[in-house]
């Protein structure tokens, strides 16, 4: 059986579209926030207001539009609470608290529907109303994409705990990141997102042991994104009064996944072998290199219009309805970056508009970035930013090698790509402060400080083990030959009988 994790889209398709309605909008705040959130601007008609959740894209329609459902909220008289009417289920949530699961159809033909499941925080009743609605998960009863194997284990696990999300990106790091919930609410979603998980995983344990019980938790990782700030009295965004509140929010989590691991030992079958696994260790996040300014400055990239001040750019225009780097002038382009530390080259015949072949020529324009890129010093401290640049032949192999970065930038502690060039954009200044709560980071950190963890309850006797081996030695303790193209190797074990 298997239930799909990250990289499930909510309704939307996107990695988590969060929704806030609010009479505090004014009419230039609505629209989408720069990652994953919709703004709605409130009217308020008495004591309510009328207003629309859009979710899919309609398929039916030629050109681009999305589905919309209209939805009514009603302040009571005390203006302690707001009944909530949607999709024909209603309730009433009192100020600061969380609603039950609202399910949410949007109707594609007379005939076909999709379903979702959502659920609302009441910010604020009055003076101004303010609500926080969850990503729209797909409905885990009826998905309208195949999450799971059996198709119907989803709908089995909801008989079981109730309503479950669905969405691979489990915790809404990106509506703390836009400051339209607080530390608070964040982590209540979250502890009880893990809480879910945990009952889960030790049913499927107790209730039906299988050879093999694979459970991810997310919750350390998205924690530590958004908490980094308020143990790093350094970073941008420290703040004394949230921390001395909030500032023992990731050890919490640990100690809470410390527990939760201490019930798995606990539950499982005499015999069977323990392993703890994390794919990467934390540092903080002060400052963001801006990776396509650096390129324009260098001579790298050519902009058509070198003047203009490029835009803002959001997820939703990138991947809804936008296009990709606007205003570069790709016939004197040599290299461009996209993601987390990604450089590539603008190569004839893999890009649409390439000018570079692949030879001694183009090897020397890799190089002399790799140079330059490693002697780039943070203006205000002269201290060096990035710790080391791979070459993606170094680095990567495999089938997919011709669509694979050209240069991987790894950064020292306390620096990551910006967030604008992770959308492909332009903006001024080369190494910027992060000035968001979203403070802490892995993706372009040099591996080899940035480690995970590691724990069995055998002794492990191989030295310097990788996540890599951790494949090849599940699939040796299952006793099931290795296909040819796994990396890594089978850990060994030095005593046959695991710990209890
Ligand atoms: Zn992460």
């Amino acid at each position: 059986m298997l239930w799909a994790g990250l990289g499930v889209p909510d309704i939307r398709g996107t990695w988590g579209t969060f929704f806030y309605f609010g009479t505090d909008l004014t009419q230039w705040d609505v629209g989408d926030t720069e990652f994953g959130g919709k703004l709605v601007r409130l009217e308020m008609n008495g004591n309510a207001a009328n207003a629309e959740v859009e979710g899919p894209v309609d398929p039916t329609a030629k050109s681009y539009k999305r589905i919309s459902v209209p939805i009514q909220f009603r302040v009571n008289p005390e203006g302690t609470a707001v009944t909530i009417n949607l999709g024909g289920h209603t309730e009433t949530v009192a100020e600061r608290h969380w609603s039950d699961w609202f399910r949410v159809k949007f109707r594609i033909t007379p005939f076909l529907s999709v379903s979702a499941i959502s659920r609302f925080y009441v910010l604020q009743a009055t003076p101004d109303l303010r609500l926080y609605m969850s990503p729209l998960d797909l409905d885990p009863e009826s998905p309208p994409l195949p999450i799971s194997s059996p198709g119907d284990y989803t709908a089995e696990l909801v008989h079981k705990h109730g309503l479950i999300k669905t969405l691979g990106w489990w915790h809404d790091t990106w509506a703390l990141n836009e400051e339209k919930i607080d530390e608070g609410v964040f982590l209540e979603d979250a502890f009880r997102t893990m809480d879910k998980q945990a009952e889960i995983t030790l049913d499927e344990l107790k209730n039906d042991p299988p050879t093999l019980l694979v459970s991810v938790f997310l919750a350390t990782d998205h924690v530590s994104h958004m908490f980094y700030r308020l143990i790093d009295p350094q970073h941008p965004r420290y703040d004394p009064v949230l921390a001395a509140k909030y500032g023992d929010a990731i050890l919490q989590t640990y100690e809470r996944m410390d527990g939760i691991v201490g019930e798995v030992v606990a539950a499982i079958k005499p015999g069977s072998t323990l392993l703890i696994v994390s794919d990467h260790g934390f540092h903080t996040w002060r400052k963001g290199f801006n990776t396509n300014t650096w390129l324009v400055q260098n001579g790298y990239m050519a902009l058509k219009n070198p003047g203009a001040e490029d835009k803002t750019y959001s997820l939703e225009n990138l991947f809804g309805q936008g296009s990709f780097f606007p205003n570069v002038d790709w016939n004197h382009t040599k290299a461009y970056a996209l993601g987390l530390g990604q450089i590539y080259l603008n190569l004839r015949g893999r890009e649409k508009s390439g000018i570079l072949d692949p030879g001694p020529e183009t090897d020397k324009v890799l190089e002399e970035i790799r140079q330059k890129l490693l002697a780039v010093r943070d203006p205000d401290t002269q201290q060096p930013v990035i710790q080391s640049v791979h070459l993606g032949h170094e680095i990567f192999h495999g089938p997919h090698m011709p669509d694979a970065p050209d240069l991987q930038v790894d950064f020292y502690d306390g620096y990551r790509t910006s967030w604008q060039t992770s959308l492909g954009a332009i903006p001024s200044g080369i190494v910027v402060a992060n000035m968001k709560k979203w403070s802490g980071d892995h993706c372009a950190s040099d591996p080899s400080d940035t480690q995970g963890i590691f724990f069995s309850n055998r002794v492990v006797s191989s030295t310097d083990p990788s996540i890599l081996d951790i494949a090849p030695t599940v699939l040796k303790i299952l006793g099931v030959a290795t296909p040819g193209q796994l990396d890594g190797r089978a850990l060994e074990f030095s005593n046959g009988q695991p710990r209890q």
